[in-house]
């Protein structure tokens, strides 16, 4: 198969892994990620503190301590005002990060930057710069990431994601977490009731994001074109789902959707996207618009489509699609780049108002390397090097993406407004 990376399937061979140490080669870690037999983590939580924490809300009794090797570590740094504060973080982690089990966790609490204490604001500033540099250098596996929150209520969709085998390919990044109303929330199927649309849905990542918020629960509607009808309804068939064919970036697509979907639709999930790379010296005006319609013109129209007619319920949700090359640039990829990086304005802009005005929160994902058909014809060397340049040594898989997405349009994440996830591994690209 032309996707697999084989030297993640050889490293994770006993004669591999001889070969390549005594190479000196990288040895990635092979990702545990979330399965119905084994949906946490054993291992259990450990709970430290730097500073006196200002978080208000339930402490964690969700996340059990640790009897032995702990799986994770939650470290609450939201008191850290000043530098002596940051000796209290080496303090507390320096002792125990050697511990962290393979594909553990390491998830810092922050606050937010405070504009009248510029000593607090460095000290949290410098958070994000530690996070960063732990999650390069951590190994095995394990991720580090950063939440800035105030209440602990709000956050507990995000830290069960960060704090569990569904957020494997999620490292070195900042989550920003406000405020909301508590919910009585059925965290094992969540979605149920709800309708959720994935645009692009018959393959690659769109699929895995179908199947995804199906297993919580919502009933999936596969969008995709009419030459992909076949694989949608395959799939739509098998989820218990439904699917439209249908072109996005055909002006009505946002009144057809609506139309398709008299009862209305809780989450929106943006994933269809084509890249068309030339250097811009040789691009075609053609390559640069079909680009930019499909990944970005129409993302907007149907946003405010599906907005203005209502369809989007109270409480909904929209999921972006970005990339990583819309935030750090490829070469080749001027139109894709620029396509990307429109999705996080939009994204930005619309948050603070569509929570506002219609209870619906808007949010991206911004994919690294994933193992699709879209980066299966990526030039070998390019590919190789996409792969390993990042902090886990290797691609992520359109299931990464799909449990970003999942815990995005969540129920309970109707806190975690505008923010630009990556699922990169912590790519060197952008960084
Ligand atoms: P893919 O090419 O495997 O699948 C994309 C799907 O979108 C296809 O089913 C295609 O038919 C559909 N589609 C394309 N144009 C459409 C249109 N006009 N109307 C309706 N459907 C349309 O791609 P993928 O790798 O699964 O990528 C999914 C998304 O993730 C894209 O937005 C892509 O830019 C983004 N992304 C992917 C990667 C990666 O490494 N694969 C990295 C960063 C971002």
């Amino acid at each position: 198969m032309d996707m697999a990376d084989r030297y993640l399937s050889f490293t994770g061979t006993a004669p591999g892994r001889f070969l390549t140490r005594r190479l000196g080669l990288p040895q990635p870690a092979a990702l545990r990620r979330w399965s119905p037999q084994s949906p946490g983590f054993e291992g259990g939580v450990l709970h430290l503190t730097a500073g006196k924490s200002e978080l208000s809300g339930p402490e964690f009794p969700e996340f059990p301590s640790p009897s032995d090797a702990p799986a994770a570590v939650l470290l609450d740094a939201t008191g850290v005002r000043d530098v002596a504060g940051l000796a209290e973080v080496h303090a507390a982690l320096h002792p125990v990060v050697r511990s962290v089990a393979a594909s553990g966790r390491v998830v810092v609490l922050g606050a937010p930057l405070s504009s009248a204490d510029h000593h607090q604001a460095a000290a949290q500033q410098a958070l994000e710069g530690f996070t960063r540099s732990l999650g390069k250098e951590i190994g095995r596996g394990r991720t580090v990431n950063l939440v800035r929150l105030t209440d602990t209520s709000a956050a507990e969709s995000t830290l069960r994601f960060l704090l569990s085998p569904k957020s494997a390919y999620v490292s070195g990044q900042v989550i920003e977490v406000g405020q909301a109303q508590e919910l009585d929330v059925d965290w094992s199927h969540p979605l149920a009731g709800r309708t959720a649309l994935v645009t692009g849905g018959a393959r690659g990542i769109g699929a895995a994001v179908a199947e995804t918020l199906a297993r919580d629960g919502a009933r999936v509607v596969v969008l995709d074109v009419p030459g992909a009808s076949a694989d949608a309804e395959r799939l739509a068939a098998r989820l218990g789902g439904s699917s439209l064919a249908l072109d996005i970036t055909a002006p009505d697509a946002g009144a057809r959707i609506a139309e398709a979907l008299p009862d209305g639709l809780d989450v929106l999930v943006h994933n269809a996207g084509i890249t068309r790379d030339r250097r811009l010296a040789n691009m075609p005006a053609e390559r640069w618009s079909s680009v930019l319609d499909v990944n970005l013109a129409s993302v907007l129209r149907t946003t405010d489509a599906l907005l203005e007619a209502g369809t989007l319920r109270r409480g909904g949700r929209i999921v972006a699609t970005a990339s990583i090359a819309g935030l750090a640039g490829n070469t080749g990829q001027t139109n894709y780049g620029a396509s990307k990086a429109g999705v996080v304005g939009l994204v930005r802009s619309l948050a603070p108002r569509a929570a506002a005005e219609h209870g619906v929160t808007v949010n991206a994902v911004a994919p690294g390397f994933i193992e699709t058909k879209m980066t299966a014809a990526v030039p070998l060397f390019i590919r190789e090097a996409g792969r390993r340049m990042n902090s886990l040594g290797q691609g992520g898989l359109p299931v990464d993406v799909a449990e970003t997405t999942a815990w995005l349009a969540h129920p309970a994440s109707g806190a975690v407004n505008g923010q630009v996830v990556r699922v990169c591994g912590q790519s060197l690209l952008g960084a």
